[in-house]
């Protein structure tokens, strides 16, 4: 597995607060958290740099994230109130951790996103 710092979580050889695990998926919270509520969810046993490098029989690995990420949010009690879900994709998406991640971002009404800079 390419060692990034979350295939150095997923073998938890750095702390991290897991909030979520099934065969396939990782949560933790992100350590420099954008919302009250910012967990990351990860692929555990596939190391992808970026959502462009997810080829098509590893597309269920997208869904399983999705969904690992609404359970998570009825499971806290705030799917009613909403949340947005965020992947960042290569330089100028942002991306800095080259593991595909999905954000979740809730617990206050969020800002609108897209803005360049
Ligand atoms: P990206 O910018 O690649 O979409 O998101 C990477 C995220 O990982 C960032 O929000 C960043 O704060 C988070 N992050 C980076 N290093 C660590 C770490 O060691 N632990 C945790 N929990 N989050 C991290």
């Amino acid at each position: 597995m390419t060692d990034t710092i979350f295939a150095r979580i997923i073998r938890r050889e750095i702390p991290a607060t897991i909030v979520y695990e099934d065969d396939d998926v990782l949560g933790f919270k992100d350590i420099a958290p954008q919302a009250p509520v910012h967990v990351l969810f990860i692929p555990k046993n596939e190391a992808i740099p970026t959502l462009d490098d997810v080829r098509p029989e590893q597309a269920h690995l997208i869904g399983k994230l999705a969904l690992a990420a609404a359970h998570y949010a009825r499971s806290e009690g705030f799917a009613e109130d909403g949340y947005r879900i965020v992947m960042n994709c290569r330089e100028d998406g942002g991306q800095t951790v080259f593991h595909i991640h999905l954000h979740l971002l809730a617990g206050a009404p969020l800002g609108r996103f897209g803005t360049p800079g």
